[in-house]
């Protein structure tokens, strides 16, 4: 899957359920709750991959999904920029995290990076529209 199918993809999951949870009257901080790792994969076992799985992309005791596709993430399918040859296809805006090649090209690896995932990180960034917290991610060539 691109970059850009998942970020569309993940947009619409995501609207649907602040949609839904905004439709019963939860309050802002009660929606973020309500992304809490636990809750969601009870929950809303679509959202992500992981949660069928039982696992956690990070190790972190509170985890917030939130923010997950963190809004300092960037990309372009067709390269951002080039590294020995190779398209460099996505980055971190605030150099966190590392690089990883895959598919003869190098991607931004956020394994290790936990920024988004905080609570307080989701309150002071938030939105309900989840595409325009994220809305510097996609960069156009
Ligand atoms: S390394 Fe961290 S801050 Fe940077 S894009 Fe990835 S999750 Fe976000």
């Amino acid at each position: 899957m691109s970059y850009e199918e998942w970020f569309e993809q993940h947009a619409q999951k995501h609207q649907k359920i602040v949609e839904k949870l905004l439709a019963k009257g939860l309050t802002q901080e009660q929606i973020i709750d309500y992304f809490e790792y636990e809750n969601m994969a009870k929950e809303e076992i679509d959202f992500c991959p992981l949660y069928k799985m039982g696992k956690k992309c990070h190790d972190m005791e509170k985890l917030n999904c939130y923010l997950c596709g963190c809004p300092n993430f960037r990309f372009n399918d067709n390269g951002l920029d080039t590294y020995n040859g190779m398209k460099i296809l996505s980055r971190c805006e605030i150099h966190n995290g590392s690089t990883i090649g895959h598919g003869g090209a190098v991607h931004q690896d956020c394994s290790k990076c936990t920024v988004p995932h905080h609570k307080a990180y989701v309150s002071k960034n938030f939105d309900f529209d989840w595409k325009k917290v994220m809305k510097k991610c996609k960069i156009t060539s």
